[in-house]
C-alpha cells in the first residue's frame, strides 16, 4: 500500500505545483484555489491516503458509488464531499444525506428535491449551478440565460446555500474561451447574489486555463489518481 500512497503523493505534488505556477502567472494567490480531487471509480482506501496527504475535498459523480465510499471512509469528518455528477430528481434526496456540496444543479426540479432532502436530513447544502458552455451535449448544465432564475430559486431554498457556478469545458474548442464566458456568467450571478463567489472549473487537462479565468475550485481526477478503470 505504501506504493500507492507514494504514487498519489507524487502526483498530488505535481498538481499543486501546476496550481502554484498558474496562480503566479495570473497574478493570483494559490491559497485562494481549492483542489477537489475527483475520486470516482477509485476505492475509499485511496481517499484515506489522500486525506493523510492533506486533501480535504473530494468529488464523486455517481450516487451509489459515492454513498458507499463515504460510508467507508476512516475519517469522514476531515473530508468535504462534492457531488459533481448529473443528478436525477429521484436521487437528489439521497445525495443530500451525505454530500456537503452539490456542484451539478441545473434545473428547478433538482433544486426542489435537494432542498427537501437536505431538510429531511437536517442538513444545509452548498450548491453550485452547472452551466452548459456548449449547448446541449448531454453532459448536463443549464443554458447561461437560465442560470439567473435558477440562482434565485436556490437562494430562496431554506436548506440550500448558493455558492456559485460550475462548468466543464466543451469537448472541442478552446477551454480558455469557454472559461472566460463562464466568468461572465459568474459576474452576472454575483451582482444579485454577492456570496455566490465560487467558480468550479478546470480539470486535469485544463486547470491552467481555469485559473487564468478566475476559477476558485479545480476538479482534478486523472492527474492525481491515474487513468480510471474502464467499466467492463
Ligand atoms: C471526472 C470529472 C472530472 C475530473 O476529470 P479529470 O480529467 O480526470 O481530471 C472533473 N469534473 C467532472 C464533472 C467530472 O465528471
Amino acid at each position: 500500500m505504501t506504493g500507492r500512497r507514494d504514487e498519489l503523493a507524487g502526483r498530488l505534488r505535481e498538481v499543486r505545483a501546476r496550481m502554484d505556477t498558474a496562480a503566479k502567472a495570473a497574478g493570483r494567490d494559490a491559497d485562494d484555489l481549492e483542489l477537489v480531487v475527483v475520486t470516482k471509480y477509485f476505492p475509499a482506501s485511496d481517499v484515506d491516503h489522500l486525506v493523510d496527504l492533506g486533501v480535504r475535498h473530494i468529488g464523486e459523480n455517481k450516487d451509489q458509488e459515492a454513498a458507499a465510499k463515504v460510508a467507508e471512509l476512516a475519517r469522514r469528518d476531515d473530508v468535504t464531499v462534492h457531488f459533481i455528477g448529473q443528478l436525477q430528481s429521484n436521487k437528489a434526496g439521497h445525495v443530500a444525506g451525505y454530500a456537503d456540496v452539490v456542484q451539478s444543479v441545473d434545473r428547478p426540479k433538482i433544486v426542489t428535491a435537494l432542498d427537501r432532502g437536505a431538510e429531511r436530513h437536517g442538513r444545509r447544502l452548498d450548491v453550485l449551478l452547472q452551466v452548459a458552455l456548449d449547448g446541449a451535449d448531454g453532459r448536463g448544465g443549464a443554458a447561461p440565460d437560465e442560470v439567473p432564475a435558477l440562482a434565485d430559486l436556490v437562494a430562496g431554498a431554506p436548506s440550500l446555500r448558493l455558492r456559485g457556478i460550475m462548468a466543464v469545458a466543451p469537448l472541442d474548442g478552446d477551454p480558455r474561451r469557454a472559461f472566460a464566458r463562464l466568468r461572465e456568467v459568474a459576474d452576472g450571478i454575483r451582482a444579485g447574489h454577492p456570496d455566490a463567489t465560487w467558480i468550479s472549473a478546470g480539470m486535469s487537462g485544463d486547470l491552467e486555463d481555469a485559473v487564468a479565468e478566475g476559477a476558485t475550485h479545480l476538479r482534478v481526477g486523472t492527474a492525481i489518481l491515474g487513468s480510471r478503470p474502464s467499466l467492463g
